[in-house]
């Protein structure tokens, strides 16, 4: 008899196109052992073909799962741990005597500092993670790294893991969720001694995302006192949040202080020529291959949030297998279109003046005004540039916004960035970054 997971994906060879099922879902294997009633996993043999399956085809999949057992399951599509290619791929020891290892508490054996991208913006937290991997327990106890949100926070703590993996240490990555389902497991089961040897035990605890501890109570307690029983061993601790321990609402004074004990450490967004790098480290690691425009260009589409390339090169080359053609920056432009349309339905004028004036440094108003201070003249003419390009407004519209004589001085300024952007590519491509960034900014 076929296992439920092999069931749907027969079912879903029905919905969709042979091509795609070829390509795609054909590659998958479901792992019977590992999924419950309520997660379904299935393993994939690359980050490609598992990404685009979760973005593709997740849902329709734990839809067929609900027809089939009236329970929509999580569908999780993890990528498949060849142990002898990779053998950090081994999942944590202290997990695997554990029959009831949870499938997220694996660490991801491509987060290494080998696969990290070092910049000004996250040098700092890269240092301290660096040292932390070399000295555990002894240079910075707790070490708090925090940023927004795909800034590679998971990564450099999930990399200071995998060092210790590697020398046989026990190592636990956990987020607040399963640190607080674990603990009402084993309350309600009366076996707390288990949970506490578990988390007091091990020699590297990873707590990921712990801005959800704040209004938790009961958990908070039961993390502060594995906090002191972790520090008073040496063990060491590293956890991570969109923000600063301070700023945590709804979190124990004693537990702020504590994280704060440490070393904070903060990760701001990329600069375009990291993220330029970043993307090079994506296509090499995925082995996919891009020309140094294609590379530029996304790195212009993507804002901040790194978490976006590898669904991007998924789908560049997806397609370009589809259709058998090479990656071309008019091919990449192309199938990136809708993407990038889709954001930039609800941009407005005040939109552009804010973004424009936010980046560089200036006061919206100061755009709008009569000065000739040339950072604002350069502030006006770019966003005159961005309003005309991205809005349905007409020259004569943006003359009267921008307090401009005629349309004829919008038509001048259009110019005048226009040929910049040919004659320059740092120029364009800031354009091109700033309108991007206008596309993803939201309203408030
Ligand atoms: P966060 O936990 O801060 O939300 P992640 O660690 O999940 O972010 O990073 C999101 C994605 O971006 C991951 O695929 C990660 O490998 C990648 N990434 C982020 N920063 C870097 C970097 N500096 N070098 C290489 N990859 C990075
Ligand atoms: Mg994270």
């Amino acid at each position: 008899m076929n296992s439920i997971g092999k069931q749907v994906l027969n079912a879903l060879k029905g919905e969709i196109n042979e091509i795609d099922y070829q390509r795609y879902i054909k590659q998958l294997t479901y792992d019977e052992s590992e999924s419950k009633s309520n997660l379904a996993i299935y393993r994939a043999p690359n980050a490609l073909i598992a990404n685009w399956v979760r973005t593709k085809f997740a849902d329709k999949i734990a839809h067929l799962f609900e027809i089939k057992t009236n329970i929509k399951p999580t569908v999780s599509i993890l990528i498949q741990s060849t142990s002898a290619a990779t053998p950090s791929a081994v999942s944590n020891p202290t997990m695997q005597t554990n029959t009831e290892r949870p499938s997220g508490s694996l660490l991801n054996p491509s987060y290494t500092f080998q696969n990290f991208v070092v910049g000004d913006s996250n040098n700092f937290a890269f240092i301290a993670a660096k040292n932390v991997s070399e000295k555990p327990g002894v240079v910075y106890n707790p070490l708090f790294i925090y940023g927004g949100v795909g800034l590679g926070k998971t990564h450099l703590m999930q990399s200071v893991g995998n060092v210790m993996l590697s020398q046989g240490k026990t190592v636990i990555y956990t987020s607040v969720e399963q640190f607080l389902n674990d603990f009402t497991r084993h309350l309600s089961n009366r076996t707390m001694d288990r949970f506490k040897d578990k988390y007091r035990k091990c020699d590297l605890l990873l707590i990921d995302d712990i801005q959800f501890l704040s209004n938790k109570n009961q958990i908070q307690e039961e993390f502060f006192h594995t906090f002191d029983a972790l520090r008073n061993e040496n063990k060491q601790i590293i956890i991570t949040s969109d923000k600063p321990p301070k700023k945590i609402g709804g979190l124990e004074e004693r537990l702020k202080s504590r994280f704060e004990s440490g070393l904070v450490a903060d990760i701001q967004p990329p600069e375009l020529e990291t993220k330029i790098e970043i993307i090079k480290k994506k296509c090499e690691i995925n082995r996919v291959k891009l020309d140094r425009e294609v590379i530029n260009y996304v790195a212009t589409i993507i804002e901040n949030n790194t978490r976006e390339i590898e669904g991007i090169l998924s789908k560049l080359n997806a397609y370009s297998q589809l259709m058998g053609v090479d990656i071309t920056i008019e091919f990449a432009r192309n199938v990136l279109k809708e993407q990038m349309a889709e954001k930039r339905s609800n941009i407005t004028t005040d939109l552009i003046m804010d973004t424009v004036a936010k980046e560089l440094n200036i006061k919206p108003s100061e755009i709008r005004s009569k000065s000739r201070n040339s950072n604002i003249v350069y502030a006006r003419r770019i966003a005159i540039y961005l309003s005309r390009s991205l809005t349905p407004n007409s020259m004569p519209q943006l003359a009267q916004y921008f307090g401009m004589k005629d349309h004829t001085a919008v038509s001048h300024t259009m110019k005048k960035i226009q040929e910049l952007m040919k004659n320059d590519e740092d120029f364009r491509m800031k354009i091109e970054e700033l309108s991007n960034k206008v596309s993803i900014a939201t309203p408030e």
